[in-house]
């Protein structure tokens, strides 16, 4: 079996987007910008922005965090992210989810500039990804496929089940796929018989929040796993894919931790340079 590494994948990724940023400087003279907005004390939030501002400084992007607190009102918010608009200097605008109750998030998504939206939450974007059009693509699907390539270059005619139709992962996953000619079967919770969708499937990416449901009798021989999940339990940290099964039956699996996670910061990084390269054309 092949455990995917996410952390090699990633770290390949970020060396990769530093060449790609030192070429950008000496071509414009001037670097990607990312900003993040980040409300409230949230500590898991808290984290990921901090991993994100490191990460983007490593590969050499200009980044900025913007931290108001709880109380802030929404008028504060969408102003700050018309500003942030039109600064040319800002290639990448991302709002940390999620926001306090008396914040409206769909509002906050489709105030960013499209062209800036590096998450690829904007219904344009969606839309866009979903017509096959260039976009930004949600982080963490993105990570999943560059993933899924590096194990199997060509994916037409496979087929494909993600669990779980989350706007976030799921749905984004459903669209990679299909653009890669794979014959895709989404399933959610009032789906019938799971098991039975996950064993036709040579590739399963499983983005449910439930951990370890996908079983090892669940998986065909020789199918690619992919574990978006991310369950806090009292044995630590888990996926949605029972590990120890499914790795005696699958070709590839991705571990958690050390899999999807890492990528998505990366992705996001790659986001906000195909955005800045957008802008300059
Ligand atoms: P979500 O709660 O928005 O969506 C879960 C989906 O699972 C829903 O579409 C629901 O229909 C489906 N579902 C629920 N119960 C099911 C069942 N019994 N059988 C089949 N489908 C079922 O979740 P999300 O935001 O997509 O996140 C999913 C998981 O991925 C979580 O564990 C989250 O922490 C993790 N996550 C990881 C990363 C990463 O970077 N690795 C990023 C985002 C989310």
């Amino acid at each position: 079996m092949i455990l995917i590494d996410g952390k090699k994948a990633a770290a390949e990724l970020r060396a990769e987007l530093k060449e790609e940023v030192a070429e950008l400087k000496s071509k414009h003279n001037k670097v990607p910008g990312l900003t993040v907005i980040l409300i409230g004390d949230l500590t898991p939030s808290q984290i990921y922005v901090r991993n994100k501002e490191k990460s983007a400084n490593e590969v050499g992007l200009k980044s900025e965090v913007i931290k108001y607190p709880d109380s802030v009102e929404e008028k504060t918010v969408l102003e700050k992210i018309q500003e942030l608009n039109s600064d040319e200097t800002v290639s990448g605008i991302l709002v940390q989810l999620p926001l306090p109750k008396h914040i409206d998030k769909q509002k906050v998504i489709e105030a960013i500039d499209p062209s800036k939206d590096v998450d690829g939450f904007h219904p344009m974007n969606v839309g866009n990804l979903s017509s096959g059009y260039e976009s930004s693509i949600p982080c963490t699907p993105l990570g999943c496929y560059l993933l899924i390539k590096k194990i199997e270059p060509n994916l037409s005619g496979k087929k494909a089940v993600v669990v779980g139709r989350s706007n976030l992962n799921g749905k984004p996953m459903t669209q990679l796929l299909l653009k890669e000619n794979c014959t895709v079967t989404i399933t959610h919770s009032k789906t019938k018989d799971l098991k039975a969708e996950c064993l036709e499937a040579d590739i399963i990416v499983a983005a449910v929040g439930i951990p370890e449901l996908v079983r090892g009798d669940w998986v065909k021989k020789d199918a690619i796993v992919i574990d978006v999940g991310i369950n806090k339990t009292d044995n630590g940290i888990v996926g949605d894919v029972h590990f120890d099964e499914v790795s005696k039956n699958a070709k590839a699996l991705t571990p958690v931790p050390g899999g999807v996670g890492p990528m998505t910061i990366a992705c996001l990084l790659k986001n906000t340079i195909n955005c800045f390269k957008r802008s300059q054309i």
